[in-house]
């Protein structure tokens, strides 16, 4: 073989090893973020119970994905953002945190306030949904008639409650340890959890919620909304909630 001919089939050969080497260490660099990575912990992003397209009877595919993706996670990471030089915080529970808000150091209570009541609430929302709607039974359903006046009655609240909350926030279903219920709405992120309660469920009222099917038609979503309740979830939260084991 001539000299030539010699290097080239070494350049090739070493080309080759070169090639394969490579997608490894381009990969190890893609995984590393040029700035610094979102803090790890101590809370995580859960996963959708459920496929992006389950919720489709009331909220389409892309809305729920970029709804779980990008602002539920961004809560999430700005919420450890937030913890990250507070480790004394780190084993308190959600639940616990937005409980003591005010008793949080003041450099991160809105932060806090914002990005934990979002994680909540997020959470939250998915779990309520992914149904089917239909109605509740058993002792939710005579809780319902109980104290918002029967099925129909408490709908047509709710979706007022909803309607109305001016700009960003929620429209909540509160539970007591007595099962007791009530209809709230509240501003931007903030949850019952913030004064000790318990949300039995809540609607996300936050134009990004909404707006890629609805636009500024807010009570044509909160009327759809219905159609993909889980009345079971529902159920569970209420049995949790009157046991003392509802979180968020
Ligand atoms: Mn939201």
């Amino acid at each position: 073989m001539p000299a030539t001919a010699a290097r080239r089939a070494l350049f090739l050969g070493a080309g080759a090893a070169l090639t394969l080497a490579l997608p490894r260490r381009v990969f190890a660099q893609a995984a590393a973020p040029a700035s610094a990575p979102p803090p790890s912990g101590p809370f995580t992003l859960p996963p959708l119970p459920y496929a992006n397209d389950a919720n489709e009877a009331a909220i389409d595919a892309r809305t729920m994905q970029i709804h779980h993706d990008l602002h539920h996670a961004a809560y999430v990471n700005n919420l450890n953002a937030a913890l990250r030089e507070h480790s004394q915080l780190h084993a308190l529970k959600l639940e616990d945190l937005l409980a003591k808000l005010g008793e949080l150091p003041e450099g991160i209570r809105a932060a806090v306030r914002n990005n934990g009541g979002g994680h909540a609430n997020h959470t939250m929302f998915w779990g309520v949904m992914g149904g089917r709607g239909g109605q509740p039974s058993g002792e939710l359903l005579a809780a319902i008639d109980r104290d918002l006046g029967g099925f129909d009655q408490f709908r047509t609240r709710f979706e007022q409650a909803a309607n109305t909350q001016f700009g960003s926030g929620w429209a909540f279903v509160t539970v007591t340890r007595e099962g007791r219920l009530a209809i709230q709405q509240k501003p931007n992120q903030d949850t019952p959890l913030m004064e000790g309660g318990r949300a039995l469920l809540g609607n996300d009222v936050w134009e990004h919620a909404y707006y890629l099917r609805y636009q500024n038609r807010r009570p044509e979503y909160t009327r759809a909304w219905w159609n993909v309740v889980n009345w079971d979830s529902v159920a569970q939260r209420y049995a949790a909630a009157k046991a003392g084991t509802l979180t968020i």
